[in-house]
């Protein structure tokens, strides 16, 4: 198996920009001002507490009901405290004095050696065309990472990163373009969440792990965040409400069937074609795509649960009747459905998306042949809804 190689973000910079039209120049100006403001609050906050950046204290947030009660019996502190505390960080609160049934020296002792882990919202831009919103939030050292909500009648899905930056080097993928900053915590996963319910106000029923970053390359923090969503007495999200995308770490589809969690799976696919997808993709130059519907068939033994593949589509690309084809006989007697994804312009990438008649002859040619596809609404195109787009946009990373 080779090692994945980093694609150089100068592969991009010199590529044709796409993105040019008037529309997109005022929400591009729209979003400058408002990181203005976002750098001036983040200015005044360093000055009151300048080592904020330096101090690692153990965060509330990442922990479970049942970790916190031995944490605490360690410390000393009666177990019936855990219980107490863990109910009102689970309801937001920002600050330890909130805590009102938590006496003031315990309440001490708590502020010197945790952090409750909140993300702060940088930037909330809400769509004008559909009902997505797209958030920017800082975390404690000062990074970014997006998530988006989208409402619909029944429910209320968000979309998570999982890391800052990815290291994948996707060819169309604005969130890979910098490069992998770092992992994100299980809590900073958690806090998107429960930052967007409280924002909504309205109980998050399906998450999606398809923002920034490989879920895959941050497995253990990734199953820690699942548990933690999942468990009862705090977001209470059932397991098979959860989503998991993967470009296609092999091994790791392995590991999580394993672990025997009834979550979704999606697998980034994009080309019936190992050449094609080698080019579009690094990590296929490290697992074929017969390893990796292998995998997707053991996961699917194993957890019962349907795969998704996903499709992005690309003009000129992958998106010819050929490929139709051959994806349809690769596809044949898998539980599965395919997304057909039209390809979001990233300016860096230059591809194009195809023609809404492309797209449909696309969809009903795989549907002919049998194989269960859909497309996928592109949600908050006026908000760069796309996987890295608004972070990208805001800080240039
Ligand atoms: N690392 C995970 C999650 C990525 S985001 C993965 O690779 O699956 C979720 C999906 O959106 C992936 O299928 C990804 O390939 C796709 N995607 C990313 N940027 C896109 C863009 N600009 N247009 C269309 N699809 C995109």
């Amino acid at each position: 198996m080779s090692s994945i190689e980093i694609r150089d973000s100068k592969d991009y910079r010199d590529s044709k920009e796409i993105i040019d039209d008037k529309e997109t120049r005022d929400v591009k100006g729209r979003y400058r001002k408002d990181l203005q403001v976002a750098n001036v609050q983040r200015t005044n906050e360093k000055l009151k507490d300048e080592d904020a950046c330096n101090r690692k204290k153990d965060v509330l947030k990442n922990h479970s009901p049942e970790e916190l009660v031995s944490i605490f019996d360690n410390l000393g502190i009666k177990k019936f405290r855990a219980k107490q505390v863990y109910g009102w960080v689970m309801k937001n609160i920002s600050d330890f004095d909130e805590m009102n049934n938590i006496p003031k020296t315990l309440r001490e002792t708590l502020k010197d050696k945790f952090d409750i882990g909140n993300l702060k919202v940088l930037v909330k831009r809400s769509s004008k065309v559909d009902s997505s919103s797209k958030y920017l939030f800082e975390l404690m050292d000062g990074e970014t990472v997006e998530s988006v909500a989208m409402e619909y009648e029944d429910r209320l899905t968000v979309c998570v990163s999982s890391q800052v930056g990815c290291k994948m080097g996707c060819s169309f993928c604005a969130s890979t373009i910098g490069g992998l900053i770092r992992n994100l915590e299980p809590w900073e996963i958690l806090d998107q969440v429960l930052k967007i319910q409280y924002d909504l106000n309205k109980r998050v029923s399906n998450i999606v792990m398809m923002g920034s970053g490989e879920p895959l390359d941050n497995y253990d923090n990734v199953l820690k965040f699942l548990k933690l969503a999942n468990h009862k007495d705090g977001l209470n999200i059932g397991y098979r409400h959860f989503t998991i995308s993967t470009c296609g770490v092999v091994p790791k589809i392995y590991k999580l069937a394993d672990e025997k969690i009834p979550i979704n799976l999606a697998l980034s696919l994009h080309s019936p074609f190992d050449e094609e997808r080698k080019d579009i993709m690094p990590i296929a130059r490290a697992y074929s795509i017969e390893e990796n519907i292998t995998a997707c068939k053991y996961f699917v033994s194993v957890t019962n649960r349907r795969v998704t593949f996903e499709y992005s589509l690309i003009d000129g690309v992958n998106s010819s009747d050929k490929h139709a084809e051959a994806l349809a006989r690769l596809l044949r007697g898998i539980l599965c459905h395919v997304n057909i994804i039209p390809i979001n312009s990233v300016k860096e990438s230059g591809y194009k998306r195809p023609s809404k008649g492309y797209i449909y002859r696309f969809k009903d040619r795989l549907t002919k042949l049998g194989i269960n596809a859909t497309i996928r609404e592109s949600m908050g195109s006026d908000i760069e809804g796309a996987c890295g787009q608004l972070r990208r946009s805001m800080t240039n990373k």
